[in-house]
């Protein structure tokens, strides 16, 4: 990859993104990127995840050939668009946009951070996935923390049309616009933040999500008819307990100490039951098993 952006024939700019981590969030925006035109260069420092997250961004392409939603040519074009790195260096040091899709940790995110900006060119735009932790906190670890905001992508990320674009103290308006235009340009429809926890998206999320995990260790009713309350009592297309199964149990409950935490609120206090399910390995989809079963 070049260290340049091009304009497509549209007249759109097309970048060199590199995308970290290539799990449940990092393989679909890999994804939207690539079928957007842009060059993706996807990393993780594990081979096996970067082999699974190729599988399903193939799998995914193919279900929308199915569907007659993207054509054979488009799904060629996309896959050849995806390079794939387990060195970080080799993944930043041509980027234009770098968005980092690693576990919600703190000081994970941080260190990784610092690594890049320190690998990447002066003028690359630096984006953050996370659901929930603070942009400020996060770019205490950066020395231009004015081109790093938040690209708050959904799951799964090629059917999900909201972004969040979250801007931090520092970040500059020319980055928030490039982040503002980079969205629209995958066919997303952005939303601008301030940083505050959850943003607007996971703090009204997961309070539902905690609460349906409460009334089910309460026996107030069945995972299955708690998620029917709300698809059909409330028009949500998907109940809150197999939402967070989508999410991921580990991710929920790492997100919610963090606004527990933050936010100093009981509404966010992690149940004991989803404590208990994430210590037992029953993490949702990924795993197989959460409040429902993903065996197929
Ligand atoms: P995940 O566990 O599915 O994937 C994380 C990937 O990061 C793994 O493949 C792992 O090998 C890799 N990784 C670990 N350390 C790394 C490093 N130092 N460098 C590069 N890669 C590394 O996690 P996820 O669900 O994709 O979540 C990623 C981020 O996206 C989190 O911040 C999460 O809060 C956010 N997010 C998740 C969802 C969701 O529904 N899961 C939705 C929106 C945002």
């Amino acid at each position: 990859m070049k260290e340049e952006t091009t304009p497509s024939s549209s007249g759109a700019i097309l970048e060199n993104v590199a995308v970290l981590g290539a799990g449940t969030m990092g393989h679909g925006i890999a994804q939207v990127a690539a079928l957007a035109g842009h060059r993706v260069l996807l990393h993780d420092p594990s081979a096996e995840a970067l082999d699974q997250g190729l599988v399903r961004i193939r799998d995914n392409l193919e279900k929308g050939v199915e569907l007659g939603k993207v054509s054979p040519e488009a799904r060629d074009l996309t896959l050849a668009r995806i390079l794939t790195s387990t060195t970080l260096e080799e993944a930043v040091s041509e980027a234009t946009i770098v968005i980092e899709a690693v576990p919600e940790k703190l000081e994970l995110k941080r260190g990784l951070l610092a690594q890049l900006e320190a690998s990447s060119g002066p003028t690359a735009l630096l984006a953050t996935n996370t659901s929930s932790l603070s942009i400020d906190a996060l770019a205490q670890a950066l020395e231009r923390p004015n081109r790093f905001l938040g690209l708050h992508f959904f799951n799964p990320v090629h059917i999900m049309a909201l972004v969040e674009v979250v801007q931090g103290s520092a970040t500059d308006a020319d980055t928030l616009d490039r982040g503002v235009d980079f969205a629209q340009g995958l066919g997303k429809e952005p939303i601008v933040v301030r940083d505050s926890p959850g943003f607007a998206s996971s703090r009204l999320g997961v309070v539902l999500g905690l609460e349906a995990i409460r009334m089910l260790e309460e026996g107030v009713a069945s995972a299955q008819d708690i998620d029917r309350a709300m698809e059909l009592g409330y028009r949500h297309p998907m109940g809150p307990l197999r939402l967070t199964d989508l999410i991921g149990l580990d991710v929920r409950l790492e997100i919610a100490e963090y606004l527990h935490r933050t936010l100093d609120s009981e509404h966010f206090r992690p149940p004991e039951l989803l404590r208990q399910m994430v210590r037992a390995g029953h993490l949702g989809r990924k795993s197989g098993k959460g409040f429902y079963s993903w065996d197929d």
